[in-house]
């Protein structure tokens, strides 16, 4: 994203003032928490840098394992193997260990329904339903490599769900309960399932999500597809689903079935190779067609269940809560994996976060006395523009660590989410990584690292990151460029599910034996990491390159706007042109005055370069179903292109509202 000569130092030329204000405004740890820290010597860092095999293989002694690895890591580039010739089991790990300790009765789920309904699975509980699911999941046919698609709400069986499919080595997909047939359709046959999980619907809002349907019409068109298993979640009096003789069997009929054999199932947990596939999972699409992350046992278990101790500073007593849903990598990672693995307490939560009103999530706080909080960005810019009335109705003096992923924080709404949610007493972690990354790469350790508002701060020890130019080389501080990481770790994905080739192609061909994220970062005269946006969304205005994420960060930190998105769109003088599509915040009405106010912000914070040509307003942005700023179809737009890929927007009409006021300005 920067090149040698003209750009080179292009992102740092456009920091500002204020930039550089907010880059010396630090929040080091608070000593208190900085004591009881679980990691509290820096000298991990330089450790684990100086023998990354031996700082990992100390980090797998977390595990059971049936057998131990006779290597470490087996690197031939870009394909990895780790903890060689051990042998585990996921299920066992997040579940199993923890019966045989004093964990048996200690809460591994709290659950909430969106209508107010809860359950709560100790570790115990967690066990007996595993083993059931498992003993149905064999009923039905389903052998270990068979992979199993989960299209569901989110509610207990789908974490059940998933560990007894990893108990049997069935890995599984996790299509989120947002998508439409026709995605479900697609990712059920690019991952090739023989069986589909779903309910007969999910609450969201006060309605019912229509999941059975969905499922009905996408496997419709899926030939590996032999059965569907579906939870009663709603139950017929909300809503009668249609069940497909032969094809389709409720849950609990099967466990019903199971256990008039035994009422005490136990499915005995396979010994996995530790390369055995864990799970598919899709990438959210938002830069083009998602792409299947194969990620496989051993590694992934070590990855997550260390950063998650490490980073989310787990104690046993803590009443751990990330707002992401399975369906993506996050909830993957750390709500199930994870935290699983640690013993962790988990909340999970069904619904909307404005249902029944804006307060909910601190409702649920309050209720559940949570200790860490891990959310996304473009939530936090939400709770921002709903108002600190509804946070402020509630007791949040239990939580003690916050964390963001998903997207840049702008700082902004670091700073809100510091004093409102954080009361100003928790760290944050700024958490960034990828569905590919598998586990958090660049993070603070909250006991050692000092924050900044909008870095990610520090690699996490035993990763090794840098910041390339087009020809490959480290580009000094303060120098934007492309984000690679050096080392393999061991929970990256292994391929792209049935097509090595465009692995090969997307993340190891630009700079031969390294990982290109496809993100732009600069690293600050600390060595933090900025992360700048994705590469594809810089903007070049006049042979000066800009990341989106610089200008959309000054255009929120000005009162009127609640969220923004920038685009470079061709321009015959500049090359391009910074086009800016604005929310207003609740009350601002958006008029001419606004539109110069606006731009002279931008001018301002940033300077005269990034002084945005034109100014749009919109309601919504266009987003993706994990919330992501879909920019790419702002620039089809401005651009007077066919629209890429749309199947993973979360409302196209948005899209279309914007293209038609876009074209009524032109003209
Ligand atoms: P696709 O790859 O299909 O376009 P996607 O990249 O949005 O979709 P994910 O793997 O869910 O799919 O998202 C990873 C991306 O999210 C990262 O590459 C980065 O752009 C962004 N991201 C995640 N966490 C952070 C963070 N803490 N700071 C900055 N960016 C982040
Ligand atoms: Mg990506």
């Amino acid at each position: 994203m920067s090149d040698s000569q003209g750009s080179a130092g292009s992102a740092g030329t456009a920091t500002t003032i204020d930039a550089l204000l907010q880059e010396s405004r630090r929040f080091p740890p608070p000593p208190a928490f900085a004591a009881a820290a679980n990691v509290r010597d820096p000298s991990i860092y330089q450790r684990a840098h100086d023998d990354p095999e031996g700082f990992w293989a100390e980090a797998a002694n977390r595990l059971d394992w049936y057998q131990r690895w006779d290597k470490v890591l087996e690197w031939n580039a870009p394909w990895a193997k780790w903890f060689v010739g051990g042998q585990l089991n996921a299920s066992y790990n997040c579940v199993d260990r923890h019966v045989a300790t004093w964990r048996r009765n200690k809460a591994a789920i709290i659950w909430e329904g969106e209508p107010g309904d809860t359950r709560t699975l100790t570790y115990r509980d967690l066990w007996r339903e595993v083993n059931r699911f498992a003993a149905v999941l064999q009923d039905l046919g389903v052998r270990k490599g068979d992979v199993v698609a989960f299209y569901m709400p989110m509610i207990p069986e789908l974490a059940i769900g998933l560990l007894a499919c990893a108990r049997i080595g069935a890995p599984h997909t996790v299509i989120f309960g947002g998508f439409s047939a026709e995605a479900l359709r697609d990712r059920i046959n690019d991952s090739k399932s023989k069986l589909c999980v779903t309910a007969d619907g999910g609450w969201r809002r006060g309605s019912v999500v229509p999941l059975k349907d969905t499922t009905d019409a996408a496997v419709a068109e899926c030939p590996t597809i032999e059965h569907v298993l579906v939870v009663q979640r709603v139950g017929p009096d909300v809503r009668q689903v249609n069940m497909q003789a032969g094809r389709d069997v409720w849950l609990h009929e099967g466990v019903e079935q199971v256990l008039r054999r035994t009422p005490h199932p136990i499915v005995a947990p396979e010994h996995l190779d530790s390369e055995h596939p864990l799970y598919i999972m899709y990438t959210s699409g938002t830069t083009g067609k998602p792409k299947g992350q194969l990620h496989t046992t051993g590694g992934y278990l070590v990855g997550t269940s260390l950063t998650h101790d490490w980073i989310f500073d787990l104690k046993d007593d803590d009443v751990y809560w990330c707002t992401a849903d399975i369906g993506w990598v996050t909830g993957h990672s750390y709500i199930v994996y994870g935290p699983l693995a640690n013993g962790a307490s988990v909340v999970m939560y069904e619904g909307a976060p404005d249902f029944p009103d804006k307060d909910r999530f601190w409702a649920l706080i309050e209720k559940y006395g949570v200790t860490i909080l891990y959310t996304a960005p473009t939530s936090i810019r939400t709770f921002m523009r709903w108002g600190t009335e509804y946070p402020e109705r509630h007791d949040l003096s239990t939580l003690r660590l916050l964390g963001t992923v998903g997207e840049p924080i702008n700082p902004e709404a670091w700073m809100w989410y510091q004093q409102y949610i954080g009361g100003g007493r928790c760290p944050i972690v700024d958490t960034w990584w990828q569905t590919e990354t598998g586990m958090i790469m660049i993070t603070p350790l909250p006991g050692i690292v000092a924050t900044k508002p909008g870095s990610a701060t520090r690699p996490f020890p035993g990763i090794e990151p840098d910041i390339l130019d087009e020809q490959g080389n480290s580009v000094p501080a303060n120098t934007g460029g492309n984000l690679v990481i050096k080392r393999p770790w061991p929970a990256m994905s292994r391929t792209i599910f049935g097509d090595p080739d465009r692995y090969v192609q997307t993340y190891w061909a630009k700079y031969p034996g390294l990982y290109l994220t496809g993100d732009g970062a600069r690293r600050d005269d600390d060595g933090y990491y900025w992360l700048l946006g994705r590469v594809d969304d810089v903007v070049n205005v006049s042979g000066h390159r800009l990341g989106t994420m610089e200008v959309e960060s000054a255009l929120v930190s000005h009162p009127a706007v609640a969220e923004a998105a920038v685009i470079g769109a061709s321009d015959p003088i500049t090359g391009q042109a910074i086009v800016a599509f604005v929310t207003p915040r609740g009350g601002q009405q958006p008029n001419d005055a606004l539109t110069a106010d606006l731009k002279e912000h931008v001018v301002r914070s940033i300077g005269a370069l990034a002084r945005p040509k034109r100014i749009y307003y919109t309601a919504e942005l266009p987003k993706t179903r994990s919330a992501k700023i879909m920019r790419r179809l702002l620039r089809d737009i401005a651009e007077g292109r066919v629209l890429g890929d749309t199947t993973t927007l979360l409302d196209p009409t948005i899209v279309a509202q914007i293209k038609e006021q876009y074209a009524s300005s032109e003209g």
